[in-house]
């Protein structure tokens, strides 16, 4: 049994249960959704990081991680079109990481992501472990009836993208192959940027790939845009990878999807290392995870509503929607095929 059948198992066991009228969404989206008071609903997101599993102690830095935890819970709740209001993050540490500096700067990186989003931190927990365990929880707010749900993508809807795509999943390459964080980039990260100058050169762009995977940016701005305007019909963010992603939604929605491999936007940096080092950019676009971008549908009449940057970052139309269920296919030039779902996954079989 894989990770997605067993949540699929759980769903359905809370399903036959009698469950409070007030849960609009339970299990099956990027976040809960509980409706607060007539009006508002609270979008809830949490997000487990284990040493060893989602990332390593020795390849990051206990900034970047504290960062990191509260940016893959901020990413969900953009990827319901709400807006972060509140988070709580329980961790286990053991006793060498209690005894350093690593829970300090770990509350300095997540401390300062929270700051720049207005995010409070309202509670927690801590334990001692055997190696870091991290539980990050979010929450947010959207007018009642407005969070953008997976499952409403209707055919003929156009698939969009924001950002680009591939870097995170270079970065974790690299990582793989040896590459580690300069002192440079160590000190970028305190200020919380993580692109480079135009400067191409190849340090420079490893560099920002390593951030790309390590630091990443939640779209927090488009999320809200989207669901404030009621523009994205339905919505999921980019963890798993495109081509898993891009299936659940189309799943969740009863419809299928057709991409353009062409309309992709690839990560420049990804583009310009990867033929040396035998990475295809596609590939890593299409089934590399944890790039952190939302992947939204909207109704073609409102297409033109659409701006063209939110935060600085800009959006690409990268297909449609078809009718035909689970369907997921990808076009490039004069030819089509089928799209597998080659995304991440714990327990995958
Ligand atoms: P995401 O990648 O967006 O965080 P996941 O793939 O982790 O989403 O989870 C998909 C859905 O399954 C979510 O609605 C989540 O709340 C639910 N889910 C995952 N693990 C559990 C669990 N242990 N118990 C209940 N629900 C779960
Ligand atoms: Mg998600």
């Amino acid at each position: 049994m894989n990770e997605f059948d067993f949540i699929r198992q759980l769903r359905d066991q809370t399903r036959s249960r009698k469950t409070s009228p007030r849960l609009i969404r339970g299990i099956g989206d990027d976040a809960a959704i509980l409706r607060e008071y007539p009006g508002r609903d609270l979008v809830i997101s949490t997000d487990l990081l284990v040493e060893g599993a989602d990332f390593h102690r020795d390849t990051t830095t206990p900034r970047l991680l504290g960062h990191r935890a509260l940016a893959v819970s901020l990413s969900d709740i953009a990827a319901m079109g709400a807006r972060p209001l509140w988070a709580l993050i329980s961790i286990g540490l053991p006793e060498s990481a209690w005894e350093s500096n690593f829970k300090d700067e770990f509350f300095a990186g997540y401390l300062a992501l929270a700051d720049r989003y207005g995010v409070t931190l309202a509670g927690g927990d801590i334990s001692k472990s055997q190696s870091i365990v991290i539980d990050s929880i979010v929450i947010g707010e959207v007018n009642a009836g407005r969070a953008v749900l997976r499952s409403t993508a209707k055919p003929g809807d156009q698939i969009f993208v924001t950002g680009t795509l591939g870097g995170a999943a270079a970065g974790l390459k690299l990582i793989e192959l040896g590459a580690r964080l300069s002192i440079d980039s160590r000190r970028q990260e305190a200020d919380g940027r993580s692109e480079f100058d135009s400067d191409t050169s190849d340090d420079n762009a490893i560099q920002s790939l390593l951030l790309r995977q390590l630091s990443p940016q939640p779209r927090v701005g488009w999320g809200v845009v989207l669901g404030e305007e009621h523009l994205a019909t339905s919505m999921i963010d980019l963890s798993d990878g495109l081509s898993s992603d891009l299936r659940h939604l189309c799943e969740e929605s009863n419809a299928g999807g057709t991409i353009d491999a062409a309309s992709l936007t690839l990560d420049e940096d990804v583009k310009h290392l990867c033929g040396r080092r035998a990475l295809d950019p596609l590939a890593l676009a299409l089934h590399g995870g944890e790039d952190f971008e939302l992947l939204f549908t909207v109704a073609p009449e409102n297409i033109s509503r659409l701006p063209k940057r939110v935060d600085g970052t800009p959006v690409s139309r990268i297909g449609e929607i078809t009718g035909q269920t689970g369907v997921v296919r990808i076009r490039e030039q004069n030819r089509e095929w089928d799209l597998p779902a080659r995304g991440f996954q714990h327990f995958s079989n």
